[in-house]
């Protein structure tokens, strides 16, 4: 039967207007519309998942008169313009006379044009105006009213206003305007969900709950329990679930000669060349690993390990059972730094034991990338290292028979599983550091396959970690001299705030220039913006010993290994989640000698964020660190999935949806055992909800018809 993949791969007609680009919208061109993007992404579907985090009340409506009991409030104003005075000379402002029947005020420009104001304010007309009110000198005055509008706007202006994040470049009511029009192509979609689920827990159909999310009532309305956001969250929570389920069940039917007849005579000479016994949690996982790779079916696993529990070598033993079966495997890691790094890891192992390795990322160009293209075709080539590139492009391996993901927690594993399925038959293991608490993990992953690295291999010393308050930055600056004079070397990590990379970047070279002042040829920078090139000259140096303070930000994972970098200093420590700081952390204490974390935390700081801080201080065990941030991330707290190392989520939450992704799972088993291949019309409806969360690889394999 034919795949029904190119109908598949583009989003159903009824979707096409809000798959559409951000610059179809009116006024949206590149410019602005490449600001929107960074919001939530590049289509206006995307735009329509912003949702706002905060109200303005523009609902007071008081006469001029009566201002001096709203100091500091927002009101809007009907006025009367008097006149204008211009600037007196530069850094004064441009003043507006203007009045109403009890009273006179004045409105005040800093920046812009003053034609501009002339011509939104002209003299003697009546105009609405909304914005915040002070005084000085007595006498009210509002700074750069926020709108300015006719007075038959009125009742769009004097209203609950919706405050959406922003980035740099964009100001809220620029977003307004394109969620405004965005909003108003929003298509009628068909229900997905069971009735009686709708109707039991009160919900809207996708259009209003979406359109509701947009124009809250009141703050009730923000929170993540609000009826419209819990049926959002559900969509995507189903989607999810849905999507892994497709991929679970296709692998379930895919069979594939097993692998019983393994003599084992590769792992054995990796085991012997290794320098090291394998811990027992390891023998565990290769214990379970190998039962897999018996099956006729083929293997879907994920091997949970923290940071340094050893994950790497369990990869290379599973795919040794490959190799001796006579396929090829591929290693993917998140990034190129981490990529290089596995094979650096792997090489030397694998030379010992005849296994031919190599690695293809991004850099490698032109000639370099078809001669190892080549290889890989004639199969001289084992074990192909690389970033997730590697199976979307032109990579075409004639014989492949195992992946391994070292996953970056950011991709939902679904979505990379689902995109590796035209791979059908592969055995497949996915990697995680981010230890999942045993009770998250159903909830996310249902039944899937896991093994787990609980023990870590032994003669790690301990990790001094203390946090310190950025007040006391001169004292942590003597402590480094004092350790650069032991010779040892440091990490100096600046936090990403992914409201704006080019802030943080600005921010980071900032404490770049201030380490290099007081630290003069002893510092070196390195960020994601750099190129290749660059970036690993400078992780050159810091390995050779040749610079002592390296200053990184986070978009490169502080990875190469460095064994005489024993100290961690992580700047606003607070704007990181625990699982990030953990995995930060696993990068020093590799070496024999002992370790230190400093974690610096701006002022003021709130006692969660203290109390979250301190249990990096307790414990170095990563299923307890998961555990208690998860617990610690009260509703209040908002920090994005991004940080706490679980797949992200939009519209979910994992601390307040718990209930939704149970529902969740029982929703998908009564969908599949019914609706297999999702035929029926709901199932019809819900390959539409997978489309509309990106998850139409899990539908482009399933067969039609
Ligand atoms: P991760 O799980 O973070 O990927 P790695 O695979 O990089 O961890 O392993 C971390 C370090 O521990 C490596 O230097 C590796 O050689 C070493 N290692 C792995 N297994 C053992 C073991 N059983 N005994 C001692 N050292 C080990
Ligand atoms: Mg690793």
């Amino acid at each position: 039967m034919p795949r029904s993949k190119l109908s598949a791969m583009s989003p159903s007609a009824i979707l096409q207007p809000i798959f559409a680009p951000l610059t179809t919208l009116k006024g949206v061109g590149p410019r602005f519309g490449k600001k929107l993007a960074n919001l939530q992404g590049p289509l206006i579907r995307d735009l329509l998942w912003h949702l706002p985090t905060g109200l303005v009340d523009r609902r007071l409506r008081p006469k001029i008169r009566e201002l001096p009991s709203h100091k500091g409030q927002v009101v809007t104003l009907e006025v009367q313009v008097m006149e204008h005075i211009p600037a007196p000379r530069r850094g004064l402002p441009h003043k507006v006379h203007v009045r109403d029947d009890s009273g006179h005020m004045e409105l005040i420009f800093f920046k812009g044009k003053p034609d501009f104001w002339l011509r939104s304010l002209p003299a003697g007309t009546v105009k609405i105006i909304s914005g915040k009110i002070d005084f000085y000198g007595g006498l009210p005055q509002m700074i750069h009213p926020d709108h300015i509008g006719n007075p038959d706007q009125v009742d769009r202006i004097a209203t609950l206003e919706p405050h959406y994040p922003l980035t740099e470049g964009i100001s809220n009511k620029l977003v307004r305007w394109a969620i405004d029009q965005s909003l108003q192509r929003l298509p009628q979609l068909p229900e997905w969900h069971d009735p009686q689920l709708v109707k039991q827990r009160e919900w809207q159909d996708w259009k209003s709950a979406l359109l509701a999310a947009h124009r809250p009532q009141g703050w009730d309305d923000l929170s993540a329990h609000d009826k419209s956001r819990e049926r959002l969250a559900y969509d995507e929570i189903l989607s999810s679930q849905l999507a892994l389920a497709l991929v679970r069940q296709l692998q379930r039917r895919a069979t594939r000669p097993s692998r019983t007849a393994l003599s084992f005579e590769l792992r054995k000479k990796i085991l012997k060349s290794l320098p090291f016994q394998l811990t027992k949690a390891q023998q565990e996982a290769i214990i379970e690993i190998d039962r897999d790779m018996q099956s006729e079916h083929p293997m879907l696993r994920m091997l949970q390990g923290d940071v340094g529990s050893g994950k790497t070598v369990v990869a290379l033993l599973t795919m040794a059972n490959t190799i001796e079966t006579g396929k090829q495997a591929a290693l993917m890691a998140p990034t190129e730094i981490l990529a290089r790094q596995h094979l650096q890891t792997i090489q030397p192992i694998a030379d010992q034991a005849g296994l031919r390795v190599a690695a293809l990322t991004g850099r490698d160009k032109g000639k370099a990338r078809k001669t190892i293209l080549e290889a890989v075709k004639n199969r001289e080539i084992d074990i192909l290292v690389g970033t997730h590139a590697l199976l979307e492009d032109e990579v075409l391996f004639p014989n492949l028979g195992c992946v391994i993901i070292d996953e970056q927690h950011r991709f939902g594993v679904e979505q990379r599983l689902s995109l590796m399925q035209k791979n059908n038959g592969i055995d497949m293991l996915v990697m995680t550091a981010t230890p999942i608490p045993r009770s998250l993990f159903l909830s996310i992953y249902g039944d899937l396959e896991c093994s787990r690295l609980m023990e870590k291999p032994p003669g790690r010393l301990p990790i001094d970690t203390r946090t310190i308050s950025l007040d006391r930055f001169s004292e942590v600056i003597e402590a480094m001299k004092r350790a650069i004079k032991e010779d040892r070397q440091i990490y100096w990590v600046c936090p990403l705030v992914e409201e704006s990379e080019v802030l943080d970047l600005a921010a980071a070279e900032a404490r770049h220039q201030e380490l290099a002042q007081i630290f003069p040829g002893k510092v070196g920078l390195i960020h994601g913006r750099m190129k290749a090139k660059d970036k690993d000259k400078v992780m050159q140096d810091f390995a050779a010993d040749k610079i002592k303070i390296l200053v990184a930000t986070t978009v490169i994972e502080v990875g190469v290994n460095v064994p005489n970098a024993t100290i961690m200093v992580v700047d606003h420590a607070e704007r990181f989640g625990l699982a990030q700081l953990h995995q930060l952390r696993g990068r020093i204490g590799r070496g024999s000698g002992k370790s230190t974390c400093l974690l610096l935390y701006g002022n003021p700081i709130s006692q969660t964020a203290k109390a979250r801080l301190a249990i990096l201080r307790e414990t170095e065990d990563g299923f307890r660190i998961a555990e208690e941030d998860l617990k610690l991330r009260g509703a209040g707290e908002l920090l994005g999935t991004r940080q706490s190392g679980l797949p992200e989520m939009r519209f979910a939450d994992y601390n307040v949806h718990q209930d939704l992704f149970k529902i969740a799972q029982v929703d998908v088993k009564m969908i599949l055992e019914k609706d297999p291949v999702l035929q029926t019309e709901r199932g019809k409806n819900l390959r539409l909800l997978l489309y509309l969360f990106d998850r139409q690889q899990a539908v482009a394999y399933l067969k039609s018809g």
